[in-house]
């Protein structure tokens, strides 16, 4: 997931205004579009947060509306002749509401609120569309465009330690680096045979690997997705069943202030936005909501993975945890950590180390791959 934020168009209300008292609804949504421009208009039944930001490969504008709801069915006007191709929407998490319009080329958003007036009793949100410059005009039909949009899903799967570090090392001598790696790659085997994923290996052999240098692969790969696989070790010898992690909100906000303070990063935030002339508190603030947005869409993959683990073999806690890993920092990948069985368990060591065992769980990982693509359609991706 590549985010692109638009500076321009992030209104940031007083958190004052927008208690959860001002639950306000999407009472309808009008297009109209002009030359190279569409305008999409949301009435509302009072002022939200909002946040826009637009999705590439293929294009998409987000809009995040915070204690926002929406009626049910919403009637999505005509969107012949507007650069709109496609109105989806979600609620998302307790109060939220997320709007994805899919475009039909590339374009430039601003976002504004209009307060009620003689003309109109409504709160406004009105999105401004402008079709890029660059973009090509006219010269293919949009159909052409249309097929040639869909891009695979990139799945970095990252085998734990290597190299000089072994990992954890159970009873019978069995090497965390050497297990999972041996899943990384039966997992890449199944990803390969499915149609639009490609996967891609941090490491493919016994080597050592920084753990932010898994993330620069990764993201030098276009990562949409990050899986970490490790084999989990405890002082607990009955300790058994696999984990799933993503990173913490502590690991998150700490992980912000590095990268705001090595100033070279800077080029490399937030899916490529320069960050250079904006002010360190502007940088925090959009640091801050790639990260949020990508722990939130970590932890829904998560909960995922780990409904598709618990369905093989046994879990070692039921709910998704948190930790500040290195690895899982990525401020714009959603990225989480499988610990696949406890290597320290001679029972699941001996497990860890048979091929169907590995197979299992290389299958699992796959199957919430794809279940997290399918229940999350504002990914855009379409798994066919
Ligand atoms: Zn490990």
């Amino acid at each position: 997931m590549q985010f692109l934020l638009t500076l321009s168009s992030l209104s940031i209300f007083p958190r004052a205004i927008t208690a959860a008292s001002l639950r306000s609804k999407v009472r309808s949504i009008r297009v109209s579009s002009g030359v190279g421009t569409t305008r999409i208009v949301l009435d509302l039944e009072g002022v939200t947060e909002h946040t826009l930001f637009t999705l590439q490969n293929p294009q998409r504008v987000v809009v995040d509306l915070t204690n926002a709801t929406m009626p049910t069915p919403l009637v999505v006007p005509k969107l012949a002749g507007t650069l709109i191709e496609n109105v989806r929407y979600a609620l998302r998490g307790i109060n939220g509401l997320r709007m994805v319009f899919d475009l039909r080329a590339d374009a430039t958003p601003r976002s504004f609120f209009l307060a009620p007036d003689q003309n109109n009793p409504s709160f406004r949100l009105v999105v401004d569309l402008e079709r890029k410059k660059n973009a090509r005009q006219g010269t293919k039909p949009v159909k052409t465009e249309k097929t040639k949009k869909k891009r695979n899903i990139v799945v970095a799967i990252d085998a734990g330690h290597g190299g000089r570090d072994p990992g954890a090392v159970g009873k019978k001598g069995t090497r965390e680096k050497d297990i999972v790696l041996s899943i990384a790659r039966k997992l890449e085997a199944i990803l390969k045979r499915q149609k639009g994923i490609t996967p891609y290996l941090t490491r493919r052999s016994d080597i050592f690997l920084p753990l932010r240098e898994r993330i620069r692969r990764a993201r030098s790969h276009k990562a949409d997705l990050f899986v970490s696989i490790h084999a989990d070790a405890a002082r607990r010898r009955k300790a058994q069943g696999s984990s799933v992690y993503i990173l913490s909100q502590r690991g998150a906000s700490s992980e912000a202030a590095r990268w705001l303070a090595k100033r070279e990063n800077d080029a490399d935030l937030v899916g490529g936005v320069n960050l250079d002339d904006k002010d360190d508190l502007l940088k925090s603030v959009l640091l801050d909501l790639s990260q949020s947005a990508t722990i939130e869409a970590s932890l829904s993959f998560a909960e995922v993975m780990l409904d598709s683990l618990r369905r093989v073999g046994k879990v070692h806690s039921k709910r998704v945890e948190q930790a500040g890993f290195v690895v899982l920092k990525s401020p714009d990948i959603p990225s989480i950590l499988v610990e696949t069985a406890f290597i320290s368990n001679p029972r699941e060591e001996k497990k860890l180390r048979s091929k169907a065992f590995q197979k299992k769980i290389a299958k699992a990982i796959h199957s919430g791959i794809i279940k997290y693509y399918k229940a999350n359609p504002s990914s855009g991706v379409k798994l066919s």
